[in-house]
């Protein structure tokens, strides 16, 4: 079914009777060529990709609830490329240059909205670090450019610019980064890979990894035993679970990050700003609220809820920015359950089973991945080669001491 502006004209003359639903639900058949776990962003735009980019056919996404259910439906929704190392630049802004075209290629309404971001500098160490990063941003072909403080102050007049703690010194912009609808990217990926043929099947848990002689030849599933010849695990929290059922350890832990959204306001944020004196991001989203988040909750864990002392902390953070959200009343939070890696960088690569192929390790920042991911994991299973951006997303990185860590804190997934 395609969207355009007639057939919804036509649709509201005729009572809306048309819309069908945007995917199949099939029954599982009892074999694929190509078995996606995980009904995420990524699992989702990785089968899109691999029917539409790279000539793949009988493939089934199998997701354990409903589509995007997972982070993807959770997250606090900033796409960006404003990443340092050679290792994430190219990958993040071929991710950014895939969400600028991706309502034409998906032919659906993701709203996809360049509204910009700006990281605040609260001393000349942190401007100058800012600087490095912004000429690492151009090299790849990334736009972004360093504001003064007076630049700050036309821009975002209610920051707390004298605070004797944190001033705020300068700032980066990128003016191309800004948010997208997450839901929406689960369902257009979702929709997009339906009409390829995919078969997305909802309610169907993986609760093992069936392997014969050292090689993968399907997956037991809380409905039935299903075949594959190669199979990608895309699970994001629950990597460590899903992996250890092919006797893999991840370098890898699951932690809650939560996420908060405040009452509709007027508009008054005009894109995603982050405090660079602790950890706070904030935006508005098309309805009004203030969509923003922090710190992941500091102990291990797979529940999708949160503790209080997060919050307090997210609190303290967004107040010592811009005071004025204390008069904001709080309308929902929630948890999502994240994949942080040892580095902060994420995985995308094959494993030491022979077809079976691994893509996690997202932590905070997989959302804005997700078309890249798709992209460089459909190119991983179709070929057996790493995409180029995606070369030094390997899963030996650690062993060979070769980490893409962005803040340089080590193996502290709390800091990255
Ligand atoms: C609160 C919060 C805020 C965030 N904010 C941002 C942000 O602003 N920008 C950004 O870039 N990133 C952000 N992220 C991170 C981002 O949401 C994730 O990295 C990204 O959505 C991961 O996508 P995914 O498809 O890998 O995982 P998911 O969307 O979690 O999908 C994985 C799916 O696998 C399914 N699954 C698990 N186990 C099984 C099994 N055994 N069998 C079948 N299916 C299974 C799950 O049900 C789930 O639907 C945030 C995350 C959270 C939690």
């Amino acid at each position: 079914m395609k969207f355009s502006g007639f057939r919804v004209a036509k649709e509201a003359l005729t009572g809306h009777k048309g819309w069908k639903p945007l995917w199949r639900n099939p029954e599982p058949q009892k074999s694929y060529d190509i078995v996606i776990v995980g009904g995420g962003g990524h699992g989702l735009a990785t089968a899109y990709y691999l029917a539409s980019r790279f000539g793949q056919s009988n493939i089934a996404v199998l997701e354990k609830n409903w589509l995007g259910s997972g982070n993807t439906g959770r997250n606090t929704t900033i796409i960006r490329s404003n990443y340092l190392l050679p290792g994430n630049q190219p990958f993040y802004e071929m991710s950014m240059k895939l969400w600028e075209t991706q309502e034409q290629d998906l032919n659906f309404n993701t709203m996809v909205s360049q509204r910009s971001i700006i990281n605040l500098a609260h001393t000349d160490g942190q401007r100058d670090a800012f600087r490095r990063r912004g000429n690492a941003m151009h090299l790849s072909g990334a736009d972004g450019e360093l504001l003064s403080r007076n630049d700050l102050r036309g821009l975002l007049p209610f920051l707390k610019f004298d605070n004797a703690r944190f001033p705020i010194k300068g700032g980066l912009i990128q003016k191309r980064a800004g948010t997208a609808r997450h839901d929406a990217v689960a369902w257009g990926y979702a929709r997009a890979a339906d009409i390829y043929g995919v078969d997305l099947i909802q309610g169907c848990e993986v609760t093992g990894l069936r392997r014969d002689k050292g090689r993968m030849v399907g997956v037991e599933t809380s409905r039935g035993y299903i075949g594959a010849k190669k199979v990608g695990v895309a699970v994001a929290g629950s990597s460590s679970r899903v992996m250890a059922m092919a006797g893999i350890r991840l370098p890898i832990e699951s932690h809650v990050l939560q996420a908060f959204v405040s009452e509709g306001l007027k508009p008054t944020l005009p894109g995603v700003i982050t405090f660079g004196a602790g950890h706070f991001y904030v935006s508005q989203s098309d309805k009004g609220g203030l969509v923003f988040g922090g710190d992941i909750d500091g102990y291990n864990s797979y529940a999708q809820r949160g503790g209080l002392p997060v919050v307090e902390d997210v609190v303290e953070g967004g107040t010592a920015l811009m005071p004025m959200i204390g008069r904001a009343r709080l309308l929902r939070s929630w948890g999502g359950v994240v994949d942080m890696s040892m580095d902060g960088s994420p995985i995308i690569d094959r494993t030491e089973i022979d077809g079976l192929y691994f893509n996690g390790g997202w932590c905070y920042g997989g959302f804005k991945a997700t078309p890249a991911s798709g992209y460089a994991f459909a190119h991983l299973l179709a070929t057996d080669r790493p995409h180029e951006t995606a070369a030094a997303y390997r899963m030996d990185r650690f062993a060979r001491g070769y980490i893409i860590d962005e803040k340089g804190a080590g193996a502290q997934p709390n800091l990255h």
